[in-house]
């Protein structure tokens, strides 16, 4: 029988990859999909392109806060696979209203409707940052969470929230938290698009404080993979660390972006204040995901990497108009 799954935030990086992914040709087959997402300056309708034809795919232009959409929605669905969020931190730093009435308001009204709907499976998909920084070792999935930016604050909340309606209504939410991800048509105001893009360009890369910030990378084939393990075979309730298996500090990725790129470090570094309240370093311990659903990440990072560099090589027409709305 086929399950109707209901994908928020289906037109941003991650969420966008998911949808043309189980709507593919690896894709589970038994599934169809509806995108909600409200169009923000993140989400863009040409990375569905592929999908659009598909006759399991549609798409609602509208705002997870929206109560009443939202449960009109939630009825014809079987599944949530929750991703749409304010997703840039140093957006939040500059004012984090949005993010709260996003991430925190938009996911209750969500699991609201989908306990009152009788859904049968929430996936929210999480971060990393909702732990906090840790200098050395892993967070487990019990860490007590100790977010530090507005946008983790945010995050954490919204998985709070999320995990109530598990314990207070039995609504089957499970919850994956998981390390930075990398890949095409990533937004380019994150650090890899956007060095990426401004070294294509010729311009300069703005390096954080001293770019010891160290970030675990996660392929997005590999975080799509996880949050499919979690919904077709999770546990009711539980939260699943996904990491990527690569750590590096951001003078390592950018030496690694330069190299890519064919530009020196000299000509093309510039150091700048570093990001408010900057966690130093993530790392979470993706054991249980490992050990409960077979997760493991595939990705090698080199090769990750040169094909996403190459991705923009190829795709001007496709991030040139996002530069503008790149910016604040
Ligand atoms: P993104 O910013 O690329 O996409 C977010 C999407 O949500 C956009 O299409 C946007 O239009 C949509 N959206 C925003 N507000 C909305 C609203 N009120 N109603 C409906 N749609 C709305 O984000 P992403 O990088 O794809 O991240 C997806 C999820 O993964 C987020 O929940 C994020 O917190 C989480 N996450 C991302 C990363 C990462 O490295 N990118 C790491 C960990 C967790």
């Amino acid at each position: 029988m086929t399950r109707r799954i209901l994908v928020t935030g289906g037109a941003g990086f991650i969420g966008s990859h998911y949808v043309r992914t189980v709507l593919g040709p690896q894709g589970p087959g038994e599934v169809s999909v509806t995108v909600l997402d409200k169009l923000t300056y993140a989400g863009n309708p040409a990375n569905l392109d592929e999908v659009r034809r598909s006759p399991r795919f549609s798409f609602v232009q509208g705002d997870i806060c929206d109560a009443e959409l939202v449960a009109e929605l939630m009825a014809g669905h079987d599944e949530v696979v929750h991703f749409a969020a304010e997703s840039h931190v140093d957006r939040s730093i500059d004012g984090g209203a949005e993010f709260v009435r996003t991430n925190v308001v938009g996911t209750h009204t969500l699991v609201d409707a989908a306990h009152r709907a009788a859904v049968r499976t929430f996936v929210h998909v999480s971060t990393d940052e909702v732990y906090g920084s840790i200098a050395e070792g892993s967070w487990p999935e019990t860490r007590p969470l100790r977010p530090n930016s507005p946008y983790s604050a945010s995050k954490a909340s919204s998985d709070l929230i999320a995990l109530s309606y598990h314990r207070t209504h039995g609504l089957d939410v499970r919850v994956t938290r998981c390390s930075n991800n990398y890949g095409h048509h990533h937004f380019p105001e994150k650090v890899i698009p956007l060095f990426v893009t401004n070294l294509l360009d010729g311009r300069k890369v703005p390096l954080y404080g001293d770019g010891g910030n160290v970030r675990d990378w996660l392929h997005i084939d590999d975080h799509v993979r996880a949050v499919e393990l979690v919904r077709t075979k999770g546990r009711a309730g539980e939260v699943y660390n996904v990491g990527g298996g690569t750590e590096l500090s951001n003078l390592e990725l950018t030496r690694l972006l330069l190299d890519a790129c064919g530009a020196d470090w000299d000509g093309s570094v510039e150091y700048v204040a570093d990001r408010k309240g900057h966690d130093r370093r993530y790392s979470v311990d993706w054991t249980k995901i490992r050990d409960e659903l077979g997760y493991t990440p595939r990705r090698d990072f080199v090769t990750g990497l040169a094909e996403t560099v190459s991705w923009y090589r190829e795709h001007r027409a496709w991030w040139e108009p996002l530069k503008d709305r790149a910016a604040w």
